[in-house]
């Protein structure tokens, strides 16, 4: 795969940082890239671009190339689907007014999260998960919230029990549309890319209704090298990819050192035969 006589480029394209639910800040996500070697970086936090500025000076320290991103919440046919929008101009205002709804639906969401674990005995569960985010807040400060508590053993065990859909302390949302992210993303003058799209429990069919949706609106690319691909996955999602004039992207969707399985720029090469998202970046 590839030649190997080129020097490669590391991309990682698909990053959190304490601006929504990653655990570094913006200036450590940067520093940790640079020791694994990241060439290109984009910061993605969910609803919030307000690690860019930050994200935007360390990566010019470090030498590498920063990519201004979004990861935005997405309402298709009721379910929750993540867009995320890469070379983003976070100026946009008709972005940022979208972008603040959706904080302002998070904030309203996380009280009512906090009745449920109060219904169920435990009334402190939403000052908690609050303490813990110091940006957007997410599932993910309840969920570590949970196991700092020692109520679970980890993240993964606060979504399953409690937080996923479906479990008792689940609360849905209206999160943006389709249509709308995407006019964000390109009137921000960005690229959209259907973010970790292996992880969304869709028939094959209703998946690929999703991405004529997504393409009809303009959305340019789907991730087909992510962290929670195995090959197969990625192998699946390149063959979209090219069925549907998508370009691929490359993100590990890096959260946290210690989570083991999504690591700072450890993304598999894409496969033969995808057109990478970066073709044509100057
Ligand atoms: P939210 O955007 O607030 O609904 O929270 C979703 C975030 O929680 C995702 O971006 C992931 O970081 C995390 N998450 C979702 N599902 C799981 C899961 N099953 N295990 C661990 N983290 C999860
Ligand atoms: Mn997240
Ligand atoms: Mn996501
Ligand atoms: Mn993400």
């Amino acid at each position: 795969m590839g030649n190997k006589a080129l020097p490669s480029i590391c991309y990682d394209l698909h990053s959190h940082s304490t601006a929504s639910d990653g655990v570094l800040s913006p200036t450590e996500l940067v520093l940790l890239a640079a020791e694994n070697g990241v060439d290109v970086l984009a910061l993605t936090d969910h609803d919030s671009t307000d690690g860019h500025a930050e994200a935007a000076q360390a990566t010019a320290v470090a030498g590498i190339r920063f990519i201004p991103g979004i990861e935005i919440s997405v309402s298709w046919r009721k379910r929750l689907i993540h867009i995320v929008g890469l070379k983003v101009n976070s100026d946009y205002a008709e972005m940022q007014a979208g972008l603040a709804e959706l904080r302002t639906k998070r904030e309203r969401r996380a009280v009512e999260i906090g009745v449920k674990f109060e219904k169920i005995g435990m009334p402190d569960v939403y000052d908690g998960a609050r303490s813990l985010a110091s940006g957007v807040l997410s599932r993910s400060h309840f969920a570590m919230y949970l196991v700092e508590k020692g109520v679970v053993k980890d993240v993964q065990q606060a979504f399953k029990k409690y937080l996923q859909q479906g479990k008792r302390c689940y609360v849905g949302a209206e999160w943006a549309s389709l249509e709308d992210a995407l006019s964000w993303i390109h009137g921000a003058g960005g690229q959209a890319v259907v973010a970790h799209p292996a992880r969304y429990k869709m028939s094959r069919t209703l998946f690929r209704e999703f991405l004529k949706d997504f393409k009809a609106l303009g959305g340019e690319g789907i991730e087909v090298a992510c962290s929670s691909h195995n090959l197969a996955e990625a192998t699946l999602m390149a063959g979209y990819a090219q069925e549907l004039g998508l370009l691929a992207s490359a993100g590990s969707d890096f959260h946290s050192p210690h989570n083991s399985w999504a690591k700072l720029g450890r993304v598999h090469a894409l496969p033969e035969g995808c057109t990478p998202i970066w073709q044509g970046w100057d």
